[in-house]
């Protein structure tokens, strides 16, 4: 099994397929590259983004991460100002100084192509990387295909096309509630009587518990101090389409109490505390995916509304739950399906957070695991077909507003879970089956490529 810690990664916007798994990359080379003797001799290097990388690349910044990966900065520790001042020396230099390595001359326009013509078989998102022992030489001296598969997880040419021995993911036997649907996680819970984040919780046992949820709390704080950020950064966010950062805005006239006693107050306060992550996310801060960048709204905000004191300070064992029963919900989808909005389009990406936040939402509401499950399953059937066609290739336009509305319908999925009696005809397992074939049957201009839907239909300032 996957550890739940694996879907919530600390890493800088707007992308984890298109920045956080580039920069994974990017410091995995350098270290392989080293290993075989190839690092020290290099004179130059060419960085080749296929598929969906070099059709949205420019846009999710995905040479800037590649370029950072390279320089030796992480996902997990990148300040985004040292990140944002190296860039720009290397490009203003026109020099790479590569991550315990040596320096070379560098120029974005010749050594990194964007191939977007190249759609690999074994995922939309490649990225090839070579080392040139010299700057003339025609030949490689060392070469590397990778490909970033959403959520920040990355895997080599070799590890994809390792046929699956069944539909979990390896090291199944190291869990001792080792679970590869929904119904056997429901089967276990019952069997077991455990609630579902107690057993996620046990499913770590390689882990000490204090350690699994140490990190749990620190990715709440990450999350939350995400949302603040957000409320309270008034601007432009970058790229080109003048988007002007609306979360700052709404939270001052909702902290007045305009319109306070309205029912629909609630809509507003789930609205800005998801557009704050994601406009955040857009300006290039720092996010946790969850599952992914685009989508990393959703759960934050339920966070902050639902397992918080007013004032904003986390409920210890309301935020635990929420993430451990989302985390589990999410293993699901990555398990048996896709979280990459290249493979799935957005039903892969606000599609699962949304059905993660309900089934967390339900748990922390009290409903049993059937009843979570419930919400979960409601929660991606609504998003069924949901397309990415993000305009400028900007996680911006719809991907903000699309987190906000995702939150809403989380919300009302748990809701609807909760007065939910009996077996629902629809079962979760049903819903992840149904997402995978839809986004497989989608047409690749709405999975990641800005060539379909909004992307061509809005005019790009
Ligand atoms: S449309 Fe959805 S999947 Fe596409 S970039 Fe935006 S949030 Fe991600």
């Amino acid at each position: 099994m996957l550890s739940v810690l694996d879907l919530f990664r600390v890493g800088l916007g707007p992308s984890s397929s298109h920045t956080v798994g580039p920069m994974r990359i990017a410091n995995r080379f350098l270290r392989e590259a080293r290993r075989a003797g190839f690092l020290a001799t290099a004179q130059r290097i060419e960085i080749e983004l296929q598929g969906s990388l070099a059709l949205t690349g420019i846009g999710h910044g995905t040479d800037k991460a590649v370029i950072l990966g390279l320089l030796g900065f992480a996902p997990e520790t990148a300040e985004p100002d040292d990140a944002e001042a190296a860039f720009k020396t290397a490009i203003a230099t026109k020099t790479l100084a590569l991550a315990g390595g040596p320096s070379f001359p560098f120029r974005p326009v010749k050594d990194i192509l964007y191939r977007g013509d190249i759609v690999p078989d074994l995922h939309p998102n490649g990225l090839a990387l070579r080392l040139y022992s010299s700057a003339s030489t025609e030949t490689p001296d060392f070469t590397r295909v990778y490909y970033s598969t959403g959520g920040g997880f990355i895997a080599s040419a070799r590890r994809l096309a390792r046929p699956a021995k069944d539909d979990v993911v390896e090291d199944r036997a190291r869990s001792p509630f080792a679970f590869g649907s929904a119904a056997e996680l429901l089967a276990l819970c019952e069997a077991k009587e455990l609630a579902i984040d107690a057993l996620i919780l046990a499913n770590e046992e390689d882990r000490e518990r204090s350690e699994t949820v140490s990190q749990i709390d620190f990715i709440t704080d990450t999350m939350l101090a995400c949302v603040d950020r957000g409320l309270n950064t008034d601007g432009i966010l970058p790229g080109g389409l003048e988007v002007v950062r609306r979360a700052p805005d709404l939270y001052r006239k909702l902290k007045t109490g305009a319109g306070v006693n309205e029912r629909e107050a609630l809509f507003d306060w789930l609205n800005v505390y998801a557009m704050a992550v994601n406009e955040e996310n857009a300006a290039g801060g720092r996010v946790v995916t969850a599952p992914t960048n685009g989508a990393a709204g959703i759960l934050p905000a339920v966070l902050r509304h639902y397992c918080c004191e007013d004032d904003g300070a986390p409920i210890r064992s309301k935020a635990q739950r929420f993430l451990l029963v989302a985390g589990g919900i999410g293993l699901l989808y990555k398990q048996r399906a896709s979280i990459s909005g290249a493979e799935m389009g957005c039903q892969g990406e606000v599609g699962v957070a949304c059905s993660m936040a309900a089934g967390g939402l339900a748990a922390v509401w009290g409903a049993t695991p059937a009843q979570c499950l419930a919400a979960a399953e409601i929660g991606m059937e609504h998003n069924l077909g949901l397309t990415c066609d993000p305009v400028g290739g900007l996680v911006q336009i719809p991907c903000i507003e699309r987190n906000a509305i995702g939150t809403v319908k989380a919300v009302n999925a748990a809701r609807l879970a909760l007065h939910q009696t009996g077996q629902g005809k629809v079962s979760l397992d049903q819903v992840i089956e149904t997402m995978r074939q839809t986004g497989l049957d989608m047409s690749s201009k709405y999975k990641e490529t800005s060539q379909g839907g909004l992307a061509v239909n809005v005019v790009e300032c």
